[in-house]
């Protein structure tokens, strides 16, 4: 699998800490660099086939349909994309046209996931987003005339958006003709606006019980539609899980290309600098990946209870007896006995999962099971 990251965006989100600058400057060089990179690490995933290929950001429809078709021919000219089965391009509403969707789907993108975030416009105008709920309803009905495999993201914990109103999106966004839906909570990250305006006291701190009722909310409102939780933020019509992030879950190696991409060969991770000049000087210099950590056993482990558990199908109890040993497994089972309550998982067929109210807990229950 391959993740390609695109560093631009127009503003930035008062919420986001991912690595992009708010305009287009550098774009000739970024491109120019990254086809050295793909060049450089062809090699990285041992020639295998690829099975997905995510375009994410930043704000991937910032590229043109000819831009990202010359991406994907270089990608075509080092890489096996016989086997591609999903091809997903993380899109903003307002560079959804008609023509540009049907621009993307010529090209082989088969998902679309659009960033909506909210149907309220006083929301949209708090969190920075460009779009108004108008415009991300025209953007999705251009995306569903070319695509049958749409996602949407949701933020929710928003103290701008009461529950009233939170149901009211989660209505509009189950009314639209989407396959997949992913709600994250309202998360300021450390690099982000928000987290400053909290710090200068300009803004309240996130509200984890606004939160953690706009999370239940959201548990008791999608039994109602086609889409299942598969993952804590992620729900889908059966078959229309996103492949890409669930073999994250997995630990399937994959390739990541741009500024401040990771990869992972199932030993140890890499990344590019977070920063665009630092990258085009190390691709022009053939020196890709500063920055590597060599994943032991334990780390893996943990990574293996940290994954497994945000997912629905948790964790395969004998993989983990195989790849770290039976008595590993039976530590992990007394662990959850005598340590986790009872109503939060369930062990069956060998897979040890969290409930649905589990779930919201899991980065704490998984750390308390971490080997140290
Ligand atoms: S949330 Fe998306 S569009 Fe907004 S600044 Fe971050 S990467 Fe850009």
């Amino acid at each position: 699998m391959i993740y390609l990251h695109i560093p631009f965006c127009k503003s930035k989100c008062v919420y986001c800490g991912f690595y992009s600058i708010a305009n287009l400057h550098g774009k000739e060089l970024y491109l120019d660099a990254l086809g050295k990179e793909i060049a450089l690490r062809r090699d990285y995933l041992d020639c295998k086939p690829i099975t997905t290929i995510y375009f994410g950001g930043g704000t991937p429809s910032l590229l043109s349909v000819s831009e990202l078709e010359n991406i994907l021919r270089l990608l075509g000219d080092r890489f096996d994309l016989g086997q591609v089965v999903e091809m997903t391009l993380e899109a903003n509403p307002e560079q959804l046209t008609a023509e540009y969707c049907r621009g993307l789907r010529a090209l082989g993108f088969n998902r679309l996931s659009i960033g909506v975030q909210s149907f309220q416009d006083p929301v949209l105008r708090f969190m920075g987003r460009r779009h108004t709920a108008e415009e991300a309803m025209k953007a999705v009905d251009n995306a569903a005339a070319a695509f049958d495999n749409l996602s949407l993201d949701l933020i929710y914990g928003v103290s701008e958006r009461d529950n009233a109103h939170w149901r009211q999106d989660l209505r509009t966004a189950l009314s639209l003709p989407i396959r997949h839906l992913s709600c994250y909570a309202l998360t300021p990250e450390e690099n982000s606006i928000l987290y400053k305006q909290i710090e200068r006291r300009s803004h309240a701190p996130v509200d984890d019980d606004l939160a953690a009722q706009q999370y239940q909310i959201l548990l008791d409102t999608l039994p109602h539609s086609a889409l299942q939780q598969y993952e804590i933020s992620n729900f889908a019509v059966p078959g229309f899980e996103s492949k890409h992030n669930s073999s994250y879950w997995n630990h399937t190696p994959y390739l990541g290309l741009g500024p401040s991409a990771h990869s992972f060969d199932g030993h140890s991770r890499q990344w590019n600098p977070a920063n665009l000049k630092q990258y085009c000087d190390n691709m022009a210099q053939g020196t890709p990946c500063e920055e590597r950590e060599t994943l032991t056993d334990d780390d893996l482990y943990n990574e293996t209870l940290l994954l497994g558990l945000r997912t629905r199908a948790g964790v395969d109890l004998n993989a983990v007896a195989s790849r770290f040993g039976g008595t590993r497994r039976e530590e992990l089972e007394l662990h959850f006995r005598t340590h986790v309550a009872p109503e939060h998982y369930h062990i069956e067929k060998d897979r040890l999962c969290l409930t649905a109210t589990g779930l919201w807990f899991a980065d704490g229950i998984a750390q308390s099971a971490f080997l140290v």
